[in-house]
């Protein structure tokens, strides 16, 4: 837009097609006592279509070069905070505001998506959904099912606190400038039927340790866990101890957690 100078380190490709921005306040249902909180606004055009939902809306954006596109969106119900996302205590952000429930809600800089992700989902704070723009390949990965290729411990975690939905394709075209990459929408909304990990911790370590080799089963990726509590669970679910960590689904992830806490 004008002479403004993008900056490919940011993740500044700004979304230009309108019929995506619509699709994507379309996929939540926000009211006019929640929160919206938006990860880097740019020059502000999602930030229009957010505020049609009349909610509150906290915006964080790491380069101040943009708060002349922005000025004009600020009132009693939206901030902007010029900050690095990465660097804003949340907990303290959110604690003197009074909302009812809690969406995010952004066209993600690339270069962080899952710091950002993990930031959201580590802080104290309960967010009924997340509505994302992520690299189309990162989509496919979030979203992907045991035994594909795409599934892996990003995946399982990810699962475990969210439904996780591909929502729809976006064509590098929809951005100015046209980014390397194509797109997808995704959708992390609250866990319907969580199923619970004794010990979470433990949880993300068997999970990351399980995809450690990617070529090897899961004998040899666990094999400083108890084999034979390992080999009981997969029986459950037809599996053995040559099974790769790509085909484990969630639940059985979690049981094997559960039962080497006893
Ligand atoms: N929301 C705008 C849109 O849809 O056109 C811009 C999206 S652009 C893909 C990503 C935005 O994130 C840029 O405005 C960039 O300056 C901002 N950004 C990059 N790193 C950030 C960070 N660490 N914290 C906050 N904003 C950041």
């Amino acid at each position: 837009m004008g002479d403004f100078k993008h900056k490919h380190s940011l993740g500044q490709n700004f979304l230009k097609d309108k019929k995506v921005l619509t699709n994507i306040i379309d996929s939540v249902d926000v009211q006019e006592d929640d929160l919206i909180i938006e990860i880097g606004p740019g020059q502000g055009a999602l930030t229009r279509y957010l505020k049609l939902f009349h909610a509150n809306l906290i915006c964080f954006e790491i380069d101040i070069r943009v708060k002349k596109y922005l000025d004009n969106f600020v009132d009693d119900k939206t901030k902007i905070i010029y900050q690095d996302f990465m660097k804003v205590d949340l907990d303290k952000v959110l604690k003197d505001i009074k909302y009812n429930k809690l969406y995010v809600i952004s066209n993600l800089p690339y270069y962080i998506t899952t710091p950002i992700i993990e930031k959201v989902s580590n802080a104290n704070v309960d967010v009924e959904a997340m509505v994302l723009m992520v690299q189309n390949e990162v989509a496919l990965r979030l979203s992907a099912k045991p035994g594909t290729k795409d599934y892996g411990a990003i995946t399982v975690l990810l699962n475990y606190l969210y439904d996780v939905e591909r929502l729809f394709f976006v064509s590098k075209y929809a951005f100015d400038p046209v980014p390397k990459v194509d797109s997808a929408v995704i959708k992390l909304s609250k866990k319907k039927n969580k199923l619970v990990v004794e010990k979470y911790d433990l949880f993300v370590k068997l999970v990351r340790d399980s995809f450690r080799m990617k070529r090897k089963n899961i004998r040899n990726n666990l094999k400083m866990y108890n084999l034979d509590v390992i080999k009981s669970v997969l029986s459950d679910y037809n599996l053995d101890l040559s099974v790769r960590a790509e085909e484990i689904p969630l639940e059985c992830y979690v049981d094997i957690v559960n039962e080497l806490s006893k």
